[in-house]
């Protein structure tokens, strides 16, 4: 069931996520918002409230632990509990690796690696203490097949696949109850595109999501499937994209 449960959703702002808090508050779950930019996340909540949802927003940068644990902590005191977080912030600034634009490795590290940790070691404790939760977060299929241009973007893909499997794993042995779902979205258009400073790069991949892209809503369906779920099943990777992308 989705109705009155309480998700977090990083990378609210845009694309996926602003989408998944559509989704996910049209079903009647209660939606808490963070991203970097607020009148965005202002906005989308409005939306939702207009149309008779729940929503919470919070600026977050998610590369701050603080900030991390202060979103978890505005949905219990808005909402009393949480019951699941969509880990879903990340951005693409692909590039060839000799072109060692390490400043958007490093970027690149830091938000879709260290973000991600940091939401996970906000919400755990609650998680644990609840003895339920469910941690979902967004890959990519670029973590699942090598392209050039994406080794560090790719690589901080592939490592939410090891770690989802792993926390999926201990969470069953030490039965916490702490479910997860990864997704791997394929071209899906959003603003994704524009952090790519590297302009055969960019070229590239405009050229791939031009011929190619779907809307962000079917992630979001995707999302709220695994959310439906009943307790006693985890769904535990999807990957979903065009059916004309080869
Ligand atoms: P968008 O660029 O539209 O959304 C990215 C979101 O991440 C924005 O809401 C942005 O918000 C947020 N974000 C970026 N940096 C930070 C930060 N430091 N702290 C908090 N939030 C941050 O692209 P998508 O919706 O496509 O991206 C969502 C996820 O989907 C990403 O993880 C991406 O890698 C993944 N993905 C996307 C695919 C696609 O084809 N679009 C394919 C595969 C995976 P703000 O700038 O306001 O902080």
């Amino acid at each position: 069931m989705i109705k009155d449960k309480v998700i977090l959703i990083t990378g609210a702002s845009s694309g996926i996520g602003a989408a998944t808090a559509v989704e996910l508050a049209s079903k009647g779950a209660k939606v808490v918002l963070g991203a970097r930019r607020e009148d965005k996340l202002r906005q989308i909540a409005e939306d939702i409230r207009a149309a008779g949802g729940q929503a919470e927003f919070t600026a977050l940068d998610v590369t701050n632990p603080n900030e991390n644990d202060a979103f978890v902590s505005l949905a219990k005191e808005k909402f009393g509990r949480v019951d699941a977080i969509f880990l879903n912030a990340g951005l693409m600034p692909s590039s060839p690796v000799s072109a060692l634009k390490t400043a958007e490795w490093k970027q690149m590290v830091d938000v879709n690696i260290t973000g991600v940790l940091n939401g996970v070691a906000a919400v755990m404790p609650t998680f644990l203490a609840q003895k339920s939760g469910q941690i979902l977060a967004t890959s990519s299929v670029a973590g699942l097949k090598a392209y050039p241009g994406g080794a560090v973007y790719g690589g901080t893909k592939w490592f939410l696949k090891d770690f989802m499997g792993v926390l999926r794993m201990e969470s069953a042995m030490e039965g916490t109850n702490i479910r997860t779902a990864t997704i791997y979205p394929a071209a899906i258009n959003t603003e994704l595109l524009d952090t790519i400073t590297d302009e055969r790069s960019a070229e590239g991949m405009k050229s791939l999501y031009a011929t190619y892209g779907i809307s962000a809503d079917r992630i979001a369906r995707v999302v709220a499937f695994a959310v439906d779920m009943p307790e006693d099943t985890t769904v535990n990777e999807f990957t979903v994209g065009p059916a004309s992308q080869p």
